[in-house]
């Protein structure tokens, strides 16, 4: 059976993306980092609507964990394959260059960029055997167009889409499709502290996007229908990169 791996589907846009996902028919294999609770609910939420899902802890920085984790369950489901992967964990510690510290950077390098490339390794060797398969890398506006306040962040997701070009060229022989989706600003736990009232004047739709709107593409993208689309960054931001 195949199914879909959502990294950080505990929350946000990963639980959206995880539900809407469950409906193509996948079950879905929700990863989280230290918020088991929520991992729980998305789950049940995915199981009540006729979906089926299951919780899987680690931290997409640290490679031992990747490794463990991805392979227990590889050992656990000889006849199943993750043929969708979603890369989509992450957090952000934005400062200013000048006064950024050590960790800062490598924090965020850590989970976005090396995050992405742990678990994208361990999964795309039985996509590529099974010549199927989709991965969404959730980047973001801020590496595309770079914010001040976040050279780590805006780095890190930049890094992610060199990436995302470079896999998409290795893999498409295969029947593998890598993209990437870049929302702008969406209503999250990671942008609830944000002044949403002075920011969505800059935003030509006047409004923070919903995870939702992000879940549809990103579904849309890990389904049959978008086949010969790869290596491409589809941006989801009301308008406020043009
Ligand atoms: P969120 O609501 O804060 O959720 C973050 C998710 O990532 C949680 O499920 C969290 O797990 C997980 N996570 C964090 N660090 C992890 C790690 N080291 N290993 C595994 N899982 C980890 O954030 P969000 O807004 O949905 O963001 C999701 C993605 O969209 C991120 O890549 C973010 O950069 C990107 N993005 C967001 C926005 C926005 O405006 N919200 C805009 C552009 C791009 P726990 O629940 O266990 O903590």
């Amino acid at each position: 059976m195949k199914y879909a791996l959502i990294t950080g589907g505990s929350r946000g846009i990963g639980k959206a993306v995880g539900i809407e996902i469950s409906k193509m028919g996948y079950p879905v294999i929700i990863n989280y980092c230290s918020n088991k609770q929520a991992a729980n609910e998305t789950c049940e939420i995915i199981k009540s609507q006729g979906g089926e899902a299951e919780a899987l802890q680690f931290d997409v920085s640290n490679v031992e964990e990747v490794d463990n984790a991805i392979m227990k369950w590889q050992e656990s489901h000889p006849d199943d394959y993750i043929a969708v992967l979603v890369n989509n964990a992450g957090v952000r510690e934005d400062t200013m260059l000048m006064w950024m510290k050590n960790e800062q950077w490598e924090n965020i390098i850590g989970i976005h960029l090396n995050g992405f490339f742990y678990v994208t390794r361990r999964i795309i060797k039985d996509m590529l055997v099974n010549k199927y398969g989709r991965v969404v890398n959730i980047v973001s506006l801020s590496g595309i167009k770079g914010l001040p306040g976040q050279t780590n962040y805006s780095a890190a997701k930049a890094g992610i889409i060199g990436a995302t070009k470079a896999l998409a060229q290795e893999v498409g022989r295969k029947g593998v499709t890598v993209n990437a989706v870049a929302p702008g600003f969406i209503a999250t736990d990671m942008t609830k502290e944000l002044d949403e009232k002075t920011l969505k004047e800059l935003i030509p739709l006047r409004r923070f996007g919903k995870p939702e709107e992000v879940a549809y593409v990103a579904a849309f993208l890990a389904s049959d229908k978008a086949a010969y689309i790869t290596g491409e960054v589809i941006s989801i931001n009301g308008g406020l990169y043009t």
